[in-house]
């Protein structure tokens, strides 16, 4: 009998976990993933970025129809029939999900159903309905990811309040939907369901959406917003929700202090990590008071052998964070000298239009005192942007002074979130404002803007007139 049933046992199978599995088969280790649902994929396959993404779609197809009317090319209203839609997602999901599985069987990986959590060490209990099972293992990678934080005192268990899962079940389209933080969740469910036909209204605690992204970058997509969604209340909390049988009437707090009602009110005020639901201490692994694991560049815990990726290490909570760091488990698990020492990580939200960033932020450059100077290219000066006829956003770089070295870059229009990798890339390989200019990008493209937004700083752009300064 071997010492240890397994090399590696993962815990949780969402995008964090399951390429860890893959990535410690891949390298000879013999694995077990360990994951409570049917489904592998964790929150982003199932419940996350990939329905949203497909919904998104849609809203887009959609929302592109009708703004051709003054191309003088004119669609009728969409007739939405919800099942398909529905089934469409489902279907993506299922294809995903599915490769998974097949995937982990060619791999060998032992997919173990049920909730895991430590009993020493070196051993997990894996509980499913009818049965408890043990295992022992030499390595653990905790993968256990997030959930959404609940709002307190308000009427879970009614339908018609949905957390982001039940908002992207799309049980019905609500004649007027209340989202309950501005957020990138938020935001982007409030696109799917007003292009889909419900009257949004948004309400923020803070003074601005998307906090924590510069201000100009969200401007265009406010501007946008605010034009179609019944209202936008800034600085104003929900302090209370009452049920009443044909509505949920919402009591507002703050700038905007009222009572107003609507059919379904969807709450995404951000996401907890599942650190405390796995008896960690029988292990001796730390967790904080939120639930969170912190671990080194190589991702191991304060237990030298039990590593922690993804969404339950920290902010940001992002999947493509989570794969990076499983590979890196995987590889420190099979003795590789690996360490997780990304520069920067993007972000984007797949709102309409998309708004993405990536290194420094320019208030995050601004308050830590850097010297840097900005290029910054409209779109509305972009041949391409124009006969996209969405000519309202723009690429702007930030630069170091003195090395003229790329620090961080924000994108907003459509397409950013594909845009703003050429950026990330740059930053990694410690790219000048000239290696980017001198780069030929294709025309007309989008992408041409990076290039432009580094000749802007350079002084060298000729799509743009700007009078030198005196
Ligand atoms: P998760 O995906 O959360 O997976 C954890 C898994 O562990 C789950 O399957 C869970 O069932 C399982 N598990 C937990 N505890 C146990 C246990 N004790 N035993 C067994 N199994 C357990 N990120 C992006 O980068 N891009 C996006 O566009 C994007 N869109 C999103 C949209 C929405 C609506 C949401 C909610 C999130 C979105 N995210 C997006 C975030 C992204 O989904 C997460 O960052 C990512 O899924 C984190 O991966 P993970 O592997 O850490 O954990
Ligand atoms: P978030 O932190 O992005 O936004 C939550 C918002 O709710 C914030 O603006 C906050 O100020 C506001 N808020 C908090 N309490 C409130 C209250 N009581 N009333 C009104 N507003 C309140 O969180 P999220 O949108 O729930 O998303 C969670 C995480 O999921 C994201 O941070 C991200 O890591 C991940 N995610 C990523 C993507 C993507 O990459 N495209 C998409 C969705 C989710």
């Amino acid at each position: 009998m071997p010492e240890y049933d397994y090399d590696v046992a993962v815990i949780g199978a969402g995008p964090g976990g399951y390429t860890a599995a893959f990535r410690a088969a891949d390298l000879g280790l013999r694995v077990a993933l360990v994951e409570r649902y049917d489904a592998l994929g964790g929150v982003c396959l199932n419940v996350g970025c990939i329905p949203s993404k497909a919904l998104l779609h849609t809203a887009a197809v959609i929302d592109q129809a009708a703004a051709m009317a003054p191309h003088g090319v004119t669609f009728g209203a969409p007739e939405i029939d919800l099942d398909a839609l529905r089934s469409f997602k489902d279907g993506v999901i299922g294809k995903l999900t599915g490769g998974l599985a097949g995937m982990a069987k060619q791999r060998k990986v032992d997919v173990l159903k049920g909730m895991a959590a430590f009993t020493s060490d070196h051993e997990l209990e894996i509980e499913t309905e009818s049965e408890k099972r043990a295992i022992r293992f030499k390595n653990a990678i905790i993968a256990v990811g997030s959930r959404s934080v609940e709002l307190a005192h308000m009427p879970w268990g009614d339908p018609r309040l949905m957390d982001s899962t039940s908002a992207l079940q799309l049980e019905e389209i609500p004649e007027r939907l209340l989202v309950v933080g501005g957020g990138i969740i938020g935001l982007e469910m409030a696109c799917v369901y007003e292009a889909l036909g419900s009257e949004v209204t948004v309400v923020e605690l803070t003074p601005t959406l998307m906090p924590g992204t510069d201000p100009d970058l969200v401007k265009p997509l406010e501007r946008r917003v605010r034009k179609r969604y019944a209202a936008i209340h800034l600085e104003t909390r929900v302090s209370g929700i009452d049920v009443a049988d044909d509505a949920l009437v919402v009591h507002f707090e703050g700038k905007h202090s009222a009572e107003e009602r609507f059919e379904r009110v969807l709450v995404a005020v951000g996401r907890t990590p599942n650190g405390k639901h796995i008896n960690a201490e029988a292990a001796g692994v730390d967790v904080d008071e939120r639930g969170f694991i912190a671990a080194d560049a190589q991702m191991r815990t304060n237990v030298p052998h039990i590593f922690a990726i993804g969404d339950v290490v920290g902010q940001p909570m992002l999947a493509h964070k989570a794969t990076h760091e499983g590979k890196v488990a995987a590889e420190v698990c099979a003795g590789q000298k690996s360490a997780f020492e990304a520069r920067v990580i993007p972000s984007v939200a797949y709102t309409d239009p998309e708004i993405a960033w990536v290194g420094l932020t320019e208030t995050e450059a601004r308050e830590a005192g850097v010297d840097y100077g900005v290029g910054k290219f409209p779109w509305a000066a972009s041949g391409r942007a124009l006969g996209n006829d969405r000519a309202e956003g723009f690429t702007k770089l930030l630069f170091e002074k003195g090395t003229s070295r790329l620090i961080g870059a924000g994108i907003t229009g459509p397409q950013a979130g594909d845009l703003i990798a050429e950026a990330a890339l740059a930053i990694e390989m410690g790219a000048e404002a000239e290696d980017i200019s001198l780069t030929v990008h294709p025309h007309p493209t989008l992408s041409e803007s990076v290039a432009m937004a580094a000749e802007v700083y350079e002084g060298t752009v000729t799509d743009l007139y700007i009078p030198k300064k005196k």
